[in-house]
């Protein structure tokens, strides 16, 4: 494996030690930045996401507030729950998981959220900032992924990058934060012509399309930085020998757990690549961790005005 690895772990704790002072500046100011996850019903992938988010803010010293409305709670009730912790002065950010059961009005809850605790960036007022160019709340992988690239020095500015995938809360975000640190942008989707020619144009590549290992090596320019936003658990023993044939450690693991998480990307793009970010502790990191970044910053720009000590510089 010749490719730089881009931690997403070491990372995070950059980000986590530089959020600290700021916490600590805000406690100062009696301000202790606070968090509301709402996950509706029991969806087990979903319950494991907010621990982990809810865990994130144990460990820096942030409120949580974790409500739990039941599956078959409707739309009215829900938009009650959210105007309840718009009201909240101890809540700062709003999170609510998805997905949502079917019978609720998913986009009318996102935008029942107030815009100044919407910490996942998925308000429309949030994403017409971003349009915009003026972004206060970005979306949190999306922002991730920027963090990763330029703490890791890869060059943004007049490179080909590729979004595969236009998701509202992956692709489509993450092109425009990629084109307004001028990088010369390409959405591709499911109905793109030629994706491996187009995918192979890229310097760099960000993978968001939910599909196992899609992107092979016949994808990859090779020395291009590769980012893999996928998160996929497979089960199947026939799909784990050929995505870990050239990795027996891995494909051990697997045999031994039955399950491994792989991303977007074939893992012997790790050849081809110039430098790609791991599945698990790459990208996924770092969604939690902009998570937190944006809760304090939500505190800063909505209650820190009340309180000039904690004015800081982020
Ligand atoms: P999504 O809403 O399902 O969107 C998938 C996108 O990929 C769509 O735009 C779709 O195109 C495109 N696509 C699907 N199959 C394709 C194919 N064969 N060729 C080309 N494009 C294809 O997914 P998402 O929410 O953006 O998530 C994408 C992946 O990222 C998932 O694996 C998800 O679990 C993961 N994820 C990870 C994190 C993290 O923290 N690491 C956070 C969020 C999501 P069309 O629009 O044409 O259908």
């Amino acid at each position: 494996m010749s490719a730089r690895i881009l931690s997403g772990n070491a990372i995070r704790d950059q980000i986590y030690a530089e959020l600290e002072g700021e916490i600590a500046s805000l406690a100062a100011a009696g301000i202790k930045p606070g968090l509301a996850a709402v996950l509706v019903g029991d969806n087990p992938a979903s319950k494991v996401y907010v621990n982990s988010k809810i865990a994130a803010c144990g460990k820096l010293g942030l409120a949580s507030f974790h409500i739990t409305p039941p599956a078959t709670i409707s739309t009215a009730e829900l938009l009650e729950v959210i105007e309840g912790l718009n009201a909240r002065d101890d809540v700062d950010g709003i999170l609510v998981q998805l997905p949502l059961p079917s019978q609720i009005d998913s986009k009318k809850v996102l935008e029942a959220v107030d815009p100044a605790k919407d910490v996942d960036g998925f308000h429309p007022m949030n994403v017409g900032h971003l349009v915009a160019g003026r972004p206060a709340l970005v979306a949190c992988t999306p922002a991730g992924v920027m963090e990763i690239l330029r703490r890791s020095g890869v060059a943004i500015e007049g490179a080909n990058a590729v979004v595969l995938g236009r998701s509202d809360i992956v692709g489509k975000p993450m092109a425009l934060l990629l084109l307004h640190a001028s990088a010369t942008v390409t959405i591709a989707h499911s109905k793109t012509k030629d994706l491996k020619d187009v995918v192979k144009r890229a310097d760099i590549v960000v993978a968001a399309i939910g599909r196992a290992a899609m992107v092979t090596t016949e994808y990859v320019r090779p020395g291009a930085t590769v980012i893999d936003v996928g998160i996929n658990r497979i089960n199947d023993a026939k799909q784990a020998e050929s995505f870990f044939a050239n990795f027996p450690e891995r494909l051990a693991e697997f045999q031994k757990k039955g399950m491994a998480i792989v991303g977007d990307v074939h893992p012997d793009v790790a050849n081809v690549a110039g430098a790609f970010t791991p599945v698990p502790g790459g990208v996924g990191p770092l969604t939690i961790a902009m998570l937190m970044s944006n809760t304090v910053k939500a505190a800063r720009l909505r209650r820190g005005a009340r309180a000039p000590a904690a004015a800081a510089s982020r």
